[in-house]
């Protein structure tokens, strides 16, 4: 690759969205600078934007509602099903109106939404479907891969997810070639042909060296989910003994989850979250104001109350260490840590406070 100076859209590009694509069971792969591109891309690729209305979930990355606004299009939140962390069906058709157009769903944590009914929904209204997979690379619903279901699906490959390059990038799949040539030319200055421009594309290109780092590591993906399963049933078992927290629900029928992350929910998260800080755990809250809520989108009109499962669930979960490296020892000492709170009164502080 460097001895060819093949950096922009090189061979790498190509063998990657080849081996994704089959990975996905989908016909085309096209790779893009980011999962917020891809969606933002996928969205245009589908003729969406002003005076449209896409409908998505209020529990997600706020990623997948800001690409809706990038095209000009208004984000519509559905609420989640009780005791899952993906979208209501139910929510989503009350959400539909004349302007909807489209329907992002979202694999949140690694958890497949049930895509069999939710395309029959889609299908009924004639909407469009775009699969957020960027939590769920390699997971499946009814023995199908995600990202297969909808007309099309985007990967985020930050470094962090299941499937991560060495920076930022992202990848769009479909089965549509008309849309793969329309994502294939607006993610390069809307160029079929240097220098000749048939319509006003972006620069949004998947970088030929993190192609190369994703195809290798690609490889190794099933692999990794496979530990991380395992990591998540492991904690399932221990703490289904403690019972202190709620564990996270199990997948959905019929589906595999991946566990890009293991979200419990406590009473009292953020006491749990500092104990757990004081006895060296580290952990996360995906995610603490949800999108609604947020300064960003107060235009939408919503207030508190307005999705209570959403903002319920945003006061509780927290996401214990999980990655496939980590062993069953590690796992053994988290859960000896949240099960030994709330702490005794008066404790011996672990860690000296940093005072200044
Ligand atoms: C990470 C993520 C994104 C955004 O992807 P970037 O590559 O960071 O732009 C979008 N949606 C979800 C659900 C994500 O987790």
């Amino acid at each position: 690759m460097l001895q060819r100076s093949d950096y922009i859209l090189g061979e790498s590009v190509n063998l990657f969205e080849q081996d994704f694509a089959e990975y996905c069971q989908t016909g085309f792969a096209v790779g893009v600078d980011s999962g917020t591109s891809g969606l933002e891309l996928a969205l245009a690729a589908f003729g969406i934007g002003e005076g449209d209305e896409v409908i998505t979930a209020a529990n997600t990355f706020i990623a997948t509602a800001l690409a809706i606004s990038h095209v000009g299009a208004t984000p519509v939140l559905a609420d989640i099903a009780p005791e899952t962390f993906t979208i209501d069906l139910a929510a989503v058709e009350k959400a539909i109106t004349r302007a909807t157009r489209a329907i992002i769903p979202v694999h949140l944590y690694g958890y497949p939404v049930d895509m069999e009914p939710l395309m029959e929904l889609a299908s009924r209204h004639g909407l469009i479907v775009i699969e957020d997979a960027s939590q769920a690379h390699g997971a499946r619903s009814r023995g199908k891969r995600v990202g297969s279901f909808g007309h099309a699906a985007v990967f985020s490959l930050y470094p962090a997810k299941n499937l991560g390059a060495f920076g930022d990038a992202g990848v769009v799949v479909t089965a549509d070639p008309d849309i793969d040539q329309r994502l294939r030319l607006a993610r390069n200055y809307g160029s079929p042909v240097k220098y000749y421009h048939t319509s006003k594309g972006y620069n949004r290109r998947l970088d030929t060296l993190q192609a190369a780092v994703l195809r290798v590591k690609l490889r190794h993906l099933d692999a990794w989910n496979e530990a991380r399963r395992a990591n998540a049933a492991s904690y399932d078992r221990l703490l289904s003994l403690a019972g202190a927290v709620i564990p996270p629900p199990p997948a959905a029928k019929h589906s595999e989850a991946v566990y890009h992350l293991y979200v419990i929910r406590g009473a009292d998260r953020d006491g749990l979250q500092q104990h757990l800080a004081n006895e060296g755990v580290s952990t996360v809250i995906h995610y603490p104001i949800p999108i609604h809520l947020q300064p960003a989108y107060a235009d939408l009109g919503h207030t508190e109350g307005s999705f209570p499962l959403t903002e319920q669930y945003a006061g509780q979960v927290l996401s214990l260490p999980m990655y496939p490296g980590l062993d069953s020892g590690a796992i053994e000492r988290v859960v000896a840590s949240v099960e030994s709170f709330p702490p005794a009164l008066d404790p011996t502080p672990r860690t000296l406070a940093t005072t200044t």
